[in-house]
């Protein structure tokens, strides 16, 4: 349907004037029906009625395969536990960090982020506990970034936020601020949870592999350190 919508485009008609054909084709041919109706056009005038109402079908069913499947594109690049995008979506807003940072020297940020010692709130509490930690670190580093932010889950309690047009002491300053708030933060069940991070920002003959290890780098150098800290790379 979209493609079709997308060739008549080409043609100027627009998806409400492609609608509105539509529907003057589905209302005319009933009045055709009825101003022509005697013997020699009765079987056409039926088939026209037909057809007249499966459009009107069509119509109705073209409505809703759109609706399902702008809302499968959406799904398709979120994580289904905690709804932070996924590691599909990193990787395309990765790769359009670096193109546009080729062509006009607007850097982007990166920050990895990982629960310290995770594994011990799973033992202790149990694996949902754990999920609802999970969920509930996403609804705290969501409340505090941009909107042009984005927040990726890559592993199971490890993220990457990914900050266009910010460079890395201004990314630092986001993480050092959503650090002191994840640990400010009462859990669930009066857990208090921190975190470790890595800054990196994007840097002349990066590729998305390179940008990632640095960040990662310095996500493990956190972790030597002592976690509950941010180092930039
Ligand atoms: P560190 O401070 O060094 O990061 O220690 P950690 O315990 O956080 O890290 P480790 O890699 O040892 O453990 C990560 C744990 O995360 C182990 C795994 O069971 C748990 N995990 C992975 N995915 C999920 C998930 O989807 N839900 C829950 N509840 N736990 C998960
Ligand atoms: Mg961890
Ligand atoms: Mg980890």
């Amino acid at each position: 349907m979209n493609t079709l919508i997308t060739r008549f485009n080409g043609l100027l008609i627009s998806k409400l004037h492609f609608r509105v054909c539509l529907m003057l084709l589905a209302g005319l041919t009933p009045i055709s029906t009825i101003l022509y109706y005697d013997q020699v056009y009765a079987v056409a005038s039926v088939s026209s009625l037909v057809v007249s109402y499966c459009l009107v079908v069509i119509f109705y069913h073209c409505d809703y395969f759109e609706r399902q499947c702008s809302h499968l594109a959406r799904e398709v690049v979120k994580d289904p536990l905690t709804g932070a995008y996924n590691r599909r979506f990193l990787m395309e807003k990765l790769v359009e960090c670096l193109s546009v940072f080729r062509r006009t020297f607007d850097v982007a940020s990166v920050i990895s982020i990982d629960i310290d010692h995770f594994k011990h709130i799973n033992d202790q509490y149990g694996h949902d506990v754990g999920d609802d930690v999970l969920c509930q670190l996403v609804s705290t580093v969501r409340a505090r970034i941009r909107h042009t932010d984005r927040l990726c889950r890559v592993g199971g309690e490890e993220f990457i936020l990914v900050l266009p047009s910010t460079n890395k002491f201004q990314a630092r300053v986001v993480a050092e601020s959503l650090r002191e708030r994840v640990k400010k933060t009462e859990f669930v069940n009066g857990l208090n949870v921190t975190v470790s991070m890595g800054v990196s920002e994007v840097k002349t003959g990066d590729t998305v592999e390179k940008l990632m290890k640095r960040s990662d780098m310095a996500l493990y150098e956190a972790k030597r350190s002592g976690r509950d800290q941010v180092i930039a790379s």
